[in-house]
């Protein structure tokens, strides 16, 4: 009991009263409860914040991390105590504070966001050793006699493996044997294959930065420079503002260099993991070895293996989507967002909120540089640098001798395509020559499917979704019509659901299934494929997929979004945007600049090597502050105009929004829980509340769904308001209200 060489024993009542002091704690929990909650430490156990414990909740054992002293809302009779602390390595202290800041931010509990935190619960006990097998000894047939085990082609091949080679995993040995597990299970049962434990942890190899960099340009060189010489350790944000094609990635990777030289980790948060294949291959050119990779697509193992090297401060660089922010890489001394504008770095479900503000926070919690990358920067970032928050470094020319593309706009009034096809005879004839030459071509319509609307020729019915406030898509190669929310799906009616007219039902409009069956028809020997989310099996298919295309297996490419992004294909001479008007449609706060930005990333995939590229534009509106912007190639005006627009009317990012979605089942309770946040709300001078109102999915997997929408000034604390007026509403618990701060979806 008594520590060992202890000179003098305190006298037994304030050894007892300091430690019961000490045994009190407050423990988080990754549950969505309120805060943490208080536990005793048991004598003998000591424990600091960040460590991982099991603690008791009713009759459940639950993990959660010591969060720091007691709140002391709860007698210590009353407290139960820690069951033990695990074997894992303490939740770094700026995590923890994420935590706090997330949670606070958002309107969230602290255990919503802390379980994203430790989102691999298995990870927190250690490994089991790996066992490896190695033969008994002798050979072969000293062994059957040994074992007394008849010998079969099949053994003898596994014992003759084992004779010369290090032990090794049981399917190993039969998949390099060349047996059933049956054959290898058989020896290990008779003792003539025994095993040996290795240790656990396989080394996780890391990246290199001594390995040499490419020749950087001038004006590469000079950036790199600069985000080296930011990597002192101090919070700052830079925005690494370049062309499509400026090498801003070779110059951020120097940047990871200098990190790893310092000894510390990185992280790069990428919007869409699943299709970087072409980074993670860059990666490794430059650094020798692949990054840790963190994203939704990973096994179980995967994830177990990967979070524990990060968290054991093996795994030195660290790439992912959007949830890798919350990895505790103990060590973090850089922060990238590559593609910092785009929307998928915002969370919808669960905790709303934007990974790449909350990386920032990450950064300044931590005290590191972050830098945040793009040819397209939100209008959000761009306002920080002119306000002086952000530093800026620009590239503004491609690499080499690649120019950018020519854009040019298709007016669709004037030269309309023939009577049901998509292409404008412009837009053909350019298509038609790029093959001809050899070339590669992309088709950009950000439409999964054939028909966006399938409606009957005779009665005008429409298919909806049974359980969506949404048109049922029709997915010709599947057969099926689809909900694009929800998932539901059912054959294409032969007779129209509502007045029974046989063979009446049409597609209306394309997607890019359509759009291929008319490159096919008027391109018959043209290779094409169509790629959308739903057509990418997951990471190791795109990267086949990028493969080929880069191979030139490939003519044309029919695609979406997914197609935009980063991708690098020397080959592609020519970008075909089917409608440019898409995204313009509607009153969405960002619908102009989230579509410059979309339209501008797609047309920066043509001529990104030897070849020039150029841009065809097919739209109704030439007129069109967007399209001007994108054929001039003026972004700087645009972006200056859009920045006056919002300002003017107080919009983000020069006021505050908060959206609140209340939903459920019943559609009474929702309306009426709905009605009294908006009788409640806090509207003043300064404050202005919309709503409630049906939300434009007013019906969402069956779920009704009412919106307010919340506005004031930024000096204005809305989380406060908001979690007051929240908790002064008492809804029932079939209503569901979500708080979403700076909103990006108004659906
Ligand atoms: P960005 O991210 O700015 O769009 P990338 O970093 O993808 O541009 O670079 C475009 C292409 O140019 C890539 O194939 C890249 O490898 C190549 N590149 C860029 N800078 C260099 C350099 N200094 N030396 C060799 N290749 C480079
Ligand atoms: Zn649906």
């Amino acid at each position: 009991m008594t520590a060992p060489g202890a000179s003098s024993e305190p006298s037994r009542d304030a050894s007892a009263a300091r430690s019961d002091e000490a045994q009190r704690l407050a423990i988080l929990l990754p549950l969505p409860l309120g805060g943490a909650y208080d536990y005793l430490a048991p004598p003998g156990m000591s424990l600091a914040a960040g460590d991982f414990v099991s603690v008791p909740l009713g009759r459940r054992e639950v993990i959660g991390v010591v969060w720091g002293p007691a709140t002391g809302e709860v007698e210590a009779a009353k407290l139960k105590s820690v069951i033990e602390r695990l074997d894992a390595p303490s939740m770094p202290e700026p995590v923890r504070r994420l935590v706090d800041w997330v949670a606070s931010y958002t309107v969230s509990p602290p255990g919503a966001v802390l379980r994203m935190a430790m989102s691999v619960p298995a990870a927190l006990v250690p490994l089991p050793p790996r066992l490896a097998y190695a033969s008994a000894g002798g050979t072969p047939d000293m062994i059957a006699d040994q074992c007394a085990i008849r010998m079969t082609p099949a053994r003898r091949r596994v014992l003759e493996l084992l004779s010369d080679g290090p032990p090794r995993g049981a399917s190993e040995i039969a998949h390099e044997a060349g047996v059933g597990a049956g054959v290898v299970s058989a020896l290990i049962a008779a003792g003539a294959v025994v095993p040996v434990a290795l240790p656990a942890r396989a080394p996780f190899a890391g990246p290199d930065w001594q390995r040499p960099s490419p020749a950087l340009s001038v004006a590469q060189q000079t950036a790199a420079d600069s985000l080296r010489a930011r990597l002192a350790d101090a919070f700052s944000v830079t925005l690494l503002d370049g062309v499509t094609g400026a090498g801003k990635t070779e110059v951020y990777f120097e940047a990871i260099a200098e990190a790893l030289r310092r000894g510390r980790q990185a992280l790069v948060l990428l919007p869409e993991i699943a299709l970087s294949a072409q980074w993670l291959e860059r990666f490794e050119q430059r650094f020798g070895a692949r990054p840790a990779e963190w994203h939704s697509d990973l096994t179980g193992a995967a994830r177990r293996k990967t979070w524990r090297a990060i968290a054991e401060g093996r795994a030195r660089v660290v790439v992912g989507a959007r949830s890798a922010l919350f990895l505790p890489l103990a060590e973090l001394g850089l922060i990238v967002i590559d593609e910092e504008h785009d929307g998928g770095f915002k969370q919808e479900d669960g905790v709303v909120y934007h990974a790449r503000d909350m990386a920032i926070v990450r950064a300044q919690l931590t005290g590191i540089p972050a830098v945040l990358v793009s040819a397209t920067p939100s209008l959000e970032s761009v306002v920080n640098v002119q306000a002086g928050r952000y530093a800026r470094l620009e590239l503004p020319d491609r690499h080499g001798d690649a120019e950018l593309p020519e854009i040019e706009v298709v007016d669709m009034k004037r030269q309309p395509p023939e009577r049901g096809r998509w292409l404008s005879p412009l837009l053909h004839g350019a298509l038609s020559q790029a093959l001809t030459a050899g070339e590669q071509a992309l088709l950009f319509l950000n439409r999964r499917g054939y028909a966006p609307l399938t409606l009957c020729r005779a009665c005008g019915h429409r298919m909806q979704c049974p359980h969506c406030t949404a048109w049922l898509v029709e997915h010709r190669l599947a057969g099926r019509l689809q909900c694009h929310h929800c998932g539901y799906a059912m054959p294409v009616p032969r007779h129209c659901p509502s007045c029974a007219a046989p063979d009446s039902m049409a597609p209306c409009g394309p997607g890019i299934e359509r759009v291929a069956e008319e490159v096919l028809g008027a391109f018959p020997d043209a290779r094409f494929l169509v790629l959308a989310s739903d057509t990418i099996a997951g990471p190791r298919q795109a990267a086949e997929i990028m493969r080929s295309i880069r191979e030139r297996e490939v003519d044309v490419i029919i695609g979406t979004q997914v197609v935009a992004k980063g991708h690098h294909f020397p080959m592609l001479t020519l970008v075909g945007v089917v409608d440019a008007d898409l995204g313009l449609a509607g009153g969405d706060l960002r619908a102009a600049e989230r579509t410059y930005q979309l339209l501008h990333q797609v047309a920066g995939r043509a001529g990104r090597a030897a070849h020039p590229g150029r841009v065809l534009l097919q739209t109704f509106m030439p007129e069109h502050p967007v399209i001007g912007a994108l054929t001039s190639g003026n972004r700087d005006r645009f972006l200056a105009e859009e920045a006056e627009a919002r300002r003017e009317r107080g919009m983000p990012p020069f006021g505050r929004l908060v959206a609140i979605i209340v939903s459920g089942h019943d559609v009474e309770a929702v309306e009426a829980a709905a009605r009294g946040l908006g009788r409640t709300a806090p509207r003043s001078d300064e404050v202005e509340v919309l709503g409630p109102a049906p939300a434009p999915f007013a019906v969402l997997r069956g779920q009704h769904r009412r919106r307010l929408l919340l506005k004031a000034p930024r000096r204005v604390n809305v989380q406060a308001l908001v979690r007051a007026w929240i908790g002064a509403n008492k809804t029932p618990a079939s209503v569901r209200i979500q708080v979403d701060v700076d909103p990006y979806s108004f659906l």
